[in-house]
């Protein structure tokens, strides 16, 4: 399985493209907002011989979603999302207004809604989808227990846990989360987040001052 991340738009949002073997490829986050990112995305999958057939979006924030209307136009694809954050979506044009930001391309639409005990398969990769609410109320997490990585979104951070002073959001629901469902897993686990650099599960039990 190998991972590469794509650094994007204003927000320097963290896009994850996992591939596998067979060229099945998974996109997480895509937030690509130029022209030039999403070049960058498509000469890396032609130089790499890969097809994107997964879209999943760790939560609806607008730095998360920037690029899906690009990958459902050019590949059809159609987002795995959680439908607690589908009000986010909804008010796409106004979160875009908030950040002062053009919003470029129709809005994207869901093709399945995922919750807690899903299962979505790469491959022979399968990652588990654990809810993890209080940044946002759709947050989910992504685990591959076998490679043991995750991709946190913007629930877990190198120091840090998500900001909770937006609409429907909640630090102690959120430090909850992670106590209980992230925490407990091995700590030589990587953590993939939506900013900033990756960590893991014994880096931020020991040294996250929020946790
Ligand atoms: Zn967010
Ligand atoms: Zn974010």
């Amino acid at each position: 399985m190998i991972i590469k991340r794509f650094t994007v738009n204003p927000f320097q949002e963290n896009t994850y493209v996992v591939s596998v073997d067979s060229g099945e490829t998974m996109i997480i986050d895509p937030g690509f907002y130029t022209a030039n990112e999403e070049n960058a995305f498509v000469n890396y999958l032609e130089t790499n011989g890969l097809n994107p057939t997964i879209l999943v979006n760790t939560h609806l924030h607008i730095d998360h979603v920037l690029g899906n209307a690009f990958l459902e136009k050019r590949f059809g694809l159609r987002a795995f999302a959680h439908a607690g954050d589908g009000f986010w979506l909804e008010g796409l044009e106004a979160q875009a207004r908030m950040f002062g930001l053009p919003m470029r391309g129709p809005k994207p639409s869901i093709g399945l809604y995922i919750r807690e005990g899903d299962k979505v398969s790469l491959g022979k990769e399968t990652f588990e989808v654990l809810e993890v609410p209080g940044h946002s109320p759709g947050s989910i997490v992504l685990y591959n227990r076998a490679q043991g990585c995750l991709f946190a979104g913007d629930v877990l951070f190198e120091g840090s846990v998500g900001r909770t002073d937006f609409t429907a959001g909640d630090h102690g629901v959120l430090i909850k989360g992670i106590t209980e469902k992230l925490l407990t897993l091995p700590d030589e686990t990587v953590v993939y987040s939506g900013h900033g650099p990756s960590t893991t599960i014994g880096k931020e039990k020991t040294g996250n001052p929020y946790l």
